[in-house]
């Protein structure tokens, strides 16, 4: 065998060693988590959504809990839907008509440093309420994949014509098999939480507080006063685009402080038209 070839097969091992542990750790967006001192927390899901919503959101929350780092609880919700203000140390859920916007639902984060430190969800009744999206199918999978974003997960798979992965995060014009998380969602989970922290971030009430200071100083003011609503707030696009159907945006703020928004665009409803 000639040194070249050698090398060559070498490097062909190398990969194949490595394809798993690719696999395995490209699910989750930047490596942000809520910072715990202890697994499972408990995560709040703030309820803003109404009674059409309300038997979609229970799904959601009881889907995610399966996983065993982490469980959801639907409480009250303490924002006005259309507004959907983020809560320090939870998620906000939300469903109201925000109009022809173009977007179909958005996930976003606040990040302090790694961890993430409030989230809202935001579903916009302006598509849900007629074809294609006025289905349980379609709610469920918007619904599940939005606050999956807000655990750190990212997508599986942004094409939305191949083969249902049977995960709501994988992007699909066929939401039937894609409603709910599946075993993958669950390790990647494990992945993220696998560590410890010595503060924490779920159900912080003040905002910059202990739970808040690791990693990254206080948030800016600004990062809490901003109107997030459109694109033209959500930062730069760092994946994706209208036509794709996704995006994901990185509004940066400096010293560790950064707003993640990941958007679902309606079909038909943007550039791609
Ligand atoms: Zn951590
Ligand atoms: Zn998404």
């Amino acid at each position: 065998m000639s040194t070249i070839s050698r090398w060559r097969w070498l490097i062909i091992l190398a990969a194949v060693a490595a394809l798993p542990l690719v696999l395995l750790a490209s699910h989750s967006w930047g490596g942000y988590h809520w910072a715990r001192t202890s697994n499972p927390f408990t995560l709040k899901l703030g309820d803003n959504v109404s009674s059409t919503w309300d038997p979609i959101l229970a799904t959601t929350s009881s889907d995610w809990s399966r996983s065993t780092v982490l469980n959801t609880t639907i409480v009250a919700g303490s924002t006005n839907p259309k507004n959907c203000k983020a809560v320090t140390g939870r998620v906000e859920v939300c469903n109201s008509k925000y109009g022809r916007n173009g977007w179909l639902g958005i996930a976003q984060i606040w990040i302090s440093g790694s961890h993430i430190t409030k989230g809202i969800v935001k579903l916009n009744d302006t598509y849900f309420n007629s074809s294609p999206y006025n289905t349980t199918a379609w709610r469920n999978l918007v619904s599940c994949q939005e606050v999956g974003h807000t655990f750190g997960l990212d997508h599986q798979d942004e094409n939305f014509n191949n083969a249902n992965l049977g995960t709501c995060m994988d992007y699909t014009n066929n939401p039937g098999t894609n409603q709910h998380p599946n075993a993958h969602d669950f390790e990647e989970l494990q992945i993220i939480y696998s560590h410890l922290d010595s503060t924490t971030t779920v159900g912080q009430t003040a905002p910059g507080g202990p739970g808040n200071s690791q990693g990254a100083g206080q948030a800016p003011p600004a990062m809490d006063e901003l109107d997030l609503e459109g694109p033209g707030q959500w930062g730069r696009v760092v994946r994706g685009s209208r036509a794709q159907g996704f995006t994901v945006h990185e509004l940066d703020f400096g010293g560790g402080h950064k707003v993640i928004t990941f958007v679902t665009w309606a079909k038909g409803s943007g550039d791609n038209q």
